[in-house]
């Protein structure tokens, strides 16, 4: 990783990207964007090893946008990503850094969309395709997707596509492809038989790792809250009233993030400061003393400008946005715990960058400990033990004879008792800041379980919550059991029948239960109440070419005599992290 790239403009990207990346608040490249952006600029294969929340979709989409040529309406890049979610996500980030390039067309390609709005795209004419294997393979066939003119092809989340059996579609899609393009790998681990496709299709392919970074940091308590992006903001808020903090230092990716959050947290009645490069060193510099002279005790910072930061009252460190390596991390942690204290740091995890906090713990060894978010009650007793504490200080420090004869006047006058005015003047100390907390984390987040689920993307509909959740929040739920008309003899694997209904039917993998392969057709469980819809688009959907032909075994013709599994080891539930990552075999290639 080169230490010597801290701004992209080192990274010789032009002035539409340049400004692009002023306006969104990126402040200097992660580790991964500057350990790749140069090869990719020069034309050169890339293998990478990164997780999510590295930047990594930056790291190709920039390279790729940089090297566009807009008057060429066809294809020029092919991103192939696991998921629909995905795909659409990547889609999203390259409209995003694309937006001072006139004219620039991306599609996402995915099942379960209807082909006819993707025919058409394709047809207007496209520079970037963002699909998985499944529908990509499905338009190659039918010759609806050029890649005559593609030049970069970017596999991303390698390993996940492997999991789901999607890797001899991605190998048949490789093979494709013009002679003369660059590949990008990128995978957060590097199996086998991913080392084999790149091997067969990579050319003298850079490799990119982010630095791994040990380093022992015993005097700081790690904690981490899963909590997605829409609830961080509630999130620290519970974490800062509850947490016995001298002075906290809040860490965030972007410049304009650090300035809308301490913008936010002032609205919250939470005085705060931001910290980013943008501003001039007089400010920062002032900024900085305020913290140490506890004129202020909230600062929100990105890393370039905290770096190297040495206040010693600074006894936590929130990591609201995740840090894009281990590095990053420790260097943001090691900001507490200073002169000689101890210290805590609190990271905020969403649920789709759990391997990150496991790469954390990995590289600082040491396991960090799951915190519950602090709940409304939790914060409701604090207030009110805060409030007792404050009227034993008074009492026991200020001369308050006047006010004891101005109760006793309105006892007097207007008889009320001592405790009702007590009461009165209770309310109205807590009027602005009142005891009985509320925000908009619903109480069921408060106990959320540790779960790798991927984020949802906005307010679902039937369909999304039938795929996100089977209709309730619960893996144990009714189940109903399908026929699929693939089975060993059509080369059925559990993986490729996972990957096919939960990518083109959109079910996470985890509500696919128990299948069953025999030599014709398998058996599949899935939650009951599936729309129709999803149903008759998963009679279409194909594993190794054959329809599904989906039906409910219940209702199917399949007679009495049903033979066993010849594999055991298929015959069981598959969550996905069991899932075995098929053997790699010999690509077959496929009619056309
Ligand atoms: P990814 O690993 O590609 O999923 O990116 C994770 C998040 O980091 C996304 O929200 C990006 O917008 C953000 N991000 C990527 N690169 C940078 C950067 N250089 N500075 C700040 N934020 C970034």
């Amino acid at each position: 990783m080169s230490e010597l790239i801290d701004s992209f403009e080192q990274l010789r990207l032009s002035q539409p990207l340049l400004e692009t990346l002023k306006e969104i608040g990126y402040e200097a490249p992660s580790p991964i964007q500057a350990a790749t952006i140069p090869p990719l600029l020069e034309g050169a294969d890339v293998l990478g090893q990164a997780q999510t929340g590295t930047g990594k979709t930056a790291a190709f989409a920039l390279p790729i946008l940089e090297r566009l040529n807009l008057a060429e309406r066809l294809p020029q890049a092919l991103v192939l990503a696991p998921t629909r979610e995905l795909a659409i996500q990547v889609a999203e980030a390259f409209q995003g850094y694309a937006r001072h390039l006139p004219g620039f067309h991306v599609l996402p390609i995915y099942g379960g969309q209807s082909m006819g709005i993707q025919l058409r795209h394709l047809k207007r004419g496209v520079h970037v395709v963002v699909g998985t294997p499944g529908r990509v393979m499905d338009h190659l066939r039918r010759e609806t997707l050029s890649l005559a003119g593609l030049r970069t092809v970017v596999l991303d989340e390698a390993d996940e596509m492997l999991r789901m059996g999607f890797i001899d579609d991605v190998d048949w899609i490789l093979e494709q492809t013009p002679a003369e393009r660059q590949i990008a790998l990128f995978s957060a681990t590097m199996p086998e038989p991913i080392r084999q496709v790149a091997h067969r299709h990579l050319r003298e392919p850079r490799e990119v790792k982010i630095k791994a970074s040990t380093a022992t940091v015993e005097t700081v308590r790690q904690r981490y809250c899963q909590v997605g992006p829409q609830h961080k903001l509630d999130a620290l808020t519970r974490v800062l009233e509850v947490e016995d903090a001298d002075a906290v230092l809040i860490f965030v990716r972007t410049k304009i993030a650090a300035t809308e959050l301490s913008e936010r947290l002032e609205a919250r009645g939470y005085p705060s400061a931001a910290l980013h490069g943008d501003m001039t060193q007089v400010l920062r510099e002032k900024t900085i003393e305020q913290l140490k002279n506890n004129q202020l005790d909230i600062v929100v910072a990105t890393d370039v400008a905290a770096r190297g930061l040495d206040v010693s009252r600074i006894s936590h460190v929130v990591n609201y946005d995740i840090p894009y390596d281990t590095e990053a991390y420790v260097h943001r942690i090691g900001r507490t715990a200073r002169a000689g204290r101890t210290g805590d740091a609190i990271l905020f995890v969403a649920p789709r960058e759990l391997r990150m906090l496991r790469a954390i713990e990995k590289a600082t060894r040491q396991p960090i400990e799951r915190m519950q978010l602090p709940t409304q009650e939790a914060i409701t007793g604090h207030r009110l033990a805060q409030f007792k504490q404050q009227v034993s200080e008074i009492l026991g420090s200020q001369d308050l004879e006047f006010f004891q004869e101005v109760v006793a006047e309105i006892e007097r006058e207007q008889e009320i008792s001592a405790q009702d005015i007590a009461a009165a003047l209770t309310w109205l100390a807590q009027r602005d800041r009142p005891f009985q907390f509320e925000d908009t984390i619903p109480s069921e987040l408060e106990r959320l379980p540790v779960r790798p689920e991927r984020e949802p993307r906005s307010a679902p509909g039937r369909r999304e919550r039938f795929a996100r959740e089977g209709g309730k929040r619960d893996t144990d739920l009714d189940k109903v059991t399908y026929r699929l008309e693939v089975g060993h003899q059509h080369g059925a694997t559990p993986q490729n029948i996972v990957g096919a209904i939960a990518n083109e039917a959109g079910i996470e993998s985890r509500y696919i239960g128990r299948i069953e392969i025999y030599d014709q057709y398998s058996t599949v469980d899935l939650p009951d109440g599936m729309p129709k819809e999803i149903f008759q688009h998963l009679k279409k959907v194909r594993v190794r070419q054959y329809p599904l032909k989906i039906s409910r075994l219940d209702e199917a013709d399949v007679g009495d005599q049903r033979p066993a599994p010849r594999r055991a080891s298929t015959a069981k539930k598959i969550p996905r992290e069991e899932t075995n990552p098929p053997v790699a075999r010999k690509v077959r290639k496929r009619d056309s």
